[in-house]
């Protein structure tokens, strides 16, 4: 009787109830660039040469996920002249504010392990990573065919419980949070996917592109480790976006970031 009433409110909840799914975005520091042509665009293709760099707090039911996890802790500090890198308040701190303490993380999953995705990647140590198998092999096994990785950032996620992805995965099995694997510009590239009840679906794109104009132009970048597969991936996603009518983000657009709410808003 006692299982049997179990299931009946298992199954209540699975279609009843639905998660109460939340997004918060964090200012995780900015970078400049006087010349951007190692995204594979011109300068004459776009006017900005700064990068909005941001992390993402996930809150499905109270249960903790973060998405990117910023520039480098050492980058923090108030910006000096000629700094081509400058990141005011940690997540750490931005966390903190919102009485969330690192150690209170469920899950993390990062677009892809660059150093400007994972600066403060070791903090996070305890939560579950969900990453691609490919992603781990080239991060962790073989971190120095890549100089955008920067192993100390994350060396400590070697220990952490890991649930090792190969392709799309659905994070909390209701289909509301979906990493979807692309990709490209790292082997194991991957953009989430959010069913938010009031904003509708939403799309963040990792580093599928950098500027606005990137992807008016379908430019990969000099540094991606394989540019026919960003190009497939980018496929992949545009077509997941017009399937669904969600909304994307460009992680890195500065404009972007200048329209949108910060963290402890939300998005829902
Ligand atoms: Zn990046």
């Amino acid at each position: 009787m006692k299982r049997l009433l179990v299931f009946v409110i298992a199954v209540s909840f699975g279609f009843g109830a639905r998660a109460e799914l939340r997004l918060h975005v964090f200012d995780c520091g900015r970078l400049a660039f006087p010349d951007v042509g190692a995204f594979g665009i011109g300068n004459d293709d776009t006017g900005v040469r700064e990068l909005f760099v941001p992390c993402y707090l996930i809150d499905h039911d109270g249960e903790l996920m973060i998405w990117d996890a910023g520039l480098p802790l050492s980058e923090v500090g108030p910006r000096r002249e000629d700094d081509n890198a400058w990141y005011e308040t940690s997540i750490i701190d931005q966390l903190a504010a919102m009485d969330i303490a690192p150690g209170d993380i469920d899950y993390t999953a990062y677009s892809h392990f660059h150093y400007d995705h994972v600066g403060a990647a070791n903090a996070f140590a305890s939560a579950t990573l969900l990453i691609q198998q490919s992603e781990y092999e080239a991060a962790f096994e073989t971190p120095e065919t890549n100089p955008v990785f920067r192993p100390e950032l994350y060396d400590q996620l070697a220990e952490s419980d890991k649930i090792m992805l190969d392709g799309d995965h659905d994070v909390f099995g209701d289909g509301s949070v979906m990493i979807i694997s692309a990709p490209g510009h790292t082997p194991g590239h991957q953009v989430l996917k959010l069913e938010l009840e009031n904003f509708g679906p939403l799309v963040l794109s990792g580093d599928l592109y950098h500027f606005e104009a990137s992807r008016r132009l379908r430019a990969t970048p000099v540094f991606n480790t394989d540019a026919e597969q960003t190009l497939a991936s980018m496929d992949k996603v545009e077509a997941l976006v017009a399937e669904t009518g969600a909304t994307f983000w460009i992680g890195h657009s500065l404009e972007l970031a200048e329209s949108l709410n910060l963290a402890p808003a939300w998005y829902d």
